[in-house]
């Protein structure tokens, strides 16, 4: 069967053969790979600065944002069937007993760095036409939302990040009417990010630099939510924000978006910024703002099954309130003979990797 791997030494992004997988035994599940979405993690991996192919290989297979159906189950296997469509999980539990969050399932807050993540860290992707997983790591997706279901690893990022913020904003014992939300950045974290606080009811602002008139930008209207033109609008002149949803990567935007950041505010960062020069930053008048305005800041990074079952609700919520819209997030599904290009070029909002259509076994 075939795969897209990259060889971090030989500095090559290609098509291999993988061996066909073995028979399925205990928990094992047999998945069909359907769609995979490409995201910047994945072209970070394509451009050699990231990723880490698993011990003994010479090569890692891409893909995380996987949508795959059920072939075979193992003999001990009681939580999908055959035909069943899910979504796997990306991060597997480092196998250290001090670290209480692997051991506690959570190994989105794993503490030692030892966790592996398929597709990314020392673990093959599901870029490929087959794959065994474990149950344990398999969410169910319900059938009506096979369009777009590739959509929701992306979207846990903001499923993730809600739960913290709910979870932290409980400190406010008062009910909040009215959450005024500002996404920064129209990339597919972003608007996705914008999506998820929509269907929450929150009153959801988008700013970054594209034109207002810019497709992306109707896009994130027709989404609900509105949408700040930077070129046009200063931070500064913007009443405050109740939670600032960072989803730039770029460190002087973030930081620079804290004036706009209400008391007893929230402050969510998901970015990953590369190591560039350092940034001045008054650091008297940031500490000043988070003591005096009661703020918090959070960073977030995987998530949990509770993450994917509740991204997997805001895509339902999403898909009944504007179905169009949500599915025009992906712009482009390419064969696997083409994703070696998307690997290496930017463009559209997600782009998706088509690898089979489902159909029951
Ligand atoms: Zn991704
Ligand atoms: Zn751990």
């Amino acid at each position: 069967m075939r795969g897209l791997a990259v060889f971090p030494e030989a500095r090559e992004v290609r098509l291999v053969e993988q061996p066909e997988p073995l028979p399925v035994t205990g928990t094992q599940v047999l998945l069909r790979i359907l769609e995979v979405g490409i995201c910047g993690t994945d072209r970070e991996i394509g451009a050699f600065t990231y990723g880490t192919p698993p011990p003994g290989s010479d090569h890692l297979i891409l893909g995380h944002e996987a949508l795959a159906e059920v072939a075979e189950t193992g003999p001990d296997v009681t939580l999908v069937r055959p035909g069943d469509l899910v979504v796997p999980t990306v991060r597997r539990p480092c196998p250290h007993a001090r670290c209480r969050a692997c051991r506690a399932e959570r190994q989105d807050f794993c503490v030692t760095g030892d966790f592996r993540e398929r597709g990314i860290k020392e673990a093959h992707g599901f870029l490929q036409e087959w794959t065994v997983e474990d149950e344990a790591y398999l969410v169910v997706v319900p059938r009506e939302l096979s369009d777009v279901a590739v959509l929701i690893e992306p979207l846990t990022v903001a499923a993730k990040a809600a739960e913290q913020a709910q979870a932290v904003q409980e400190r406010l014992p008062w009910e909040r009417t009215r959450i005024r939300a500002l996404v920064l950045g129209a990339g597919p974290v972003g608007i996705l990010g914008a999506m998820s606080m929509v269907v929450k009811r929150y009153d959801t602002f988008v700013y970054s630099l594209e034109s207002a008139a810019s497709e992306r930008a109707a896009l994130i209207r027709a989404l609900g939510a509105s949408y700040i033109c930077g070129q046009d609008v200063s931070l500064r002149d913007l009443e405050p924000f109740d939670v600032i949803y960072e989803a730039v990567g770029i460190s002087s935007v973030a930081f620079a978006a804290f004036t706009a950041l209400d008391s007893n505010g929230l402050f969510i960062f998901t970015g990953i910024p590369g190591h560039g020069a350092a940034n001045p930053i008054n650091t008297d008048a940031l500490m000043r703002d988070i003591v005096l305005k009661n703020q918090l800041i959070l960073g977030t990074v995987n998530a949990s099954r509770s993450a994917y079952e509740l991204a997997i609700s805001e895509l339902e919520q999403a898909m009944f309130l504007f179905p169009q819209s949500v599915r025009a997030l992906i712009t482009r599904r390419s064969t696997l003979e083409e994703s070696p290009r998307l690997v290496t070029e930017h463009g559209g909002i997600k782009q998706v990797v088509k690898l089979a259509n489902g159909r029951a076994p």
